[in-house]
């Protein structure tokens, strides 16, 4: 264990502040325009539906915690949330469980494998490891409050729609087109019953979890989402206290250790915030105390990770200095 109860002291959020507004502005359109032309990756095809998106789209949105957005390209566009869900339900599960109750249930390690892989169970006693992964997300879908699968989904529902700030929908297309070819999550789901792992209706969890990767989200949604975990879990565009400050803190850090899957690594050592993507091409990445991105783009490395929205984050991270990890000698005058 590293830490217990008796270390707790009070989190102080250690962070500047953004650039001025123009400046967040110039250098979100010029994100925008500097990764158009960027046409590397592959489009997800393994859920039927979503092989037919065009693959041009590219949409990005940066939301500061004061409100203020800054929107270049598809930002509007529509497309479903996918894995990014993932983060936003652990967070809703931690509001009901707190830190160390889904700590042991769920875990907190990278697997260092693909997100919806079969062996990290196997080699891991079927501990599902961290809620950023199949495995993991869907034992956290099981533990979401409710008497039956119809009020758990419910609460998803309600629940990012809070973080997004308006009612989002599910897309029945996308919903099922996966449920037709999910063999993989159902037998990860009977695999983690099989160890004793879950306690819901492993088939009933995955029905849930499929419903929440399939709701409908735009780039602009995905940063004020993004913002809500920035903001100490207060939406920055209603107002509304969606989750604690603590619960933020938890989220973020699961993030970083494993948002961007097997490649969290080389996310944090390059870019230096915590981040989430979706195969529809979605990403979500969040500068506590100061605000999010959210990027779309179709095209995916071969990790998952959409290719534009990646180098567009990069960018921004780098010129609006949201790198958790940037360090400089202090002002002290020398020798
Ligand atoms: N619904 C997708 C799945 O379970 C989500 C995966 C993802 O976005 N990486 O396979």
């Amino acid at each position: 264990m590293i830490t217990s109860e008796s270390d707790s002291i009070a989190r102080v959020v250690s962070t500047g502040s953004l650039p001025g507004w123009n400046e967040v502005e110039s250098l979100t359109s010029a994100a925008h325009e500097r990764y158009l032309t960027l046409d590397d990756g592959e489009i997800a095809d393994y859920i039927p539906v979503l092989a037919a998106v065009d693959p041009s789209l590219f949409g990005l949105s940066v939301i500061e915690v004061n409100g203020a957005a800054h929107d270049a390209g598809d930002s509007g566009h529509p497309f479903s949330i996918q894995s990014i869900s993932k983060a936003f339900v652990y967070a809703l599960v931690c509001e009901e469980y707190g830190h160390a109750g889904v700590k042991e249930r769920v875990g907190v390690n990278n697997t260092g494998l693909p997100f919806n892989s079969v062996m990290a169970l196997e080699l891991n006693d079927g501990h599902p490891m961290n809620p950023m992964v199949n495995a993991g997300a869907i034992a956290t879908t099981a533990l979401i409050p409710g008497t039956s699968s119809a009020e758990q989904w419910e609460v998803i529902r309600t629940g990012l729609s809070a973080f997004a700030g308006r009612q989002l929908v599910m897309d029945g297309e996308v919903y099922a087109s996966e449920m037709a070819t999910n063999f993989r999550n159902k037998a990860i789901a009977r695999l983690l019953e099989s160890y004793g792992r879950i306690d819901a209706d492993p088939l009933e969890t995955v029905d849930i979890y499929t419903r929440q990767c399939a709701l409908l989200v735009n780039a602009h949604d995905l940063a004020i989402m993004g913002a809500t975990l920035a903001d100490g879990g207060i939406n920055p565009m209603t107002g509304q206290r969606v989750v604690s400050p603590e619960v933020c803190g938890d989220t973020l850090a699961m993030l970083a250790a494993s948002g961007m899957y097997e490649r969290s690594g080389e996310w944090l050592f390059e870019i230096g915030i915590p981040a989430k993507s979706g195969v529809a091409g979605g990403i979500v990445a969040i500068a506590p105390g100061k605000g999010a991105i959210g990027a779309f783009s179709p095209r995916l490395n071969s990790a998952g990770n959409s290719v534009r929205g990646q180098r567009a984050i990069a960018y921004l991270s780098r010129g609006l200095g949201l790198n958790l990890f940037a360090s400089k000698a202090s002002s002290r005058t020398q020798g």
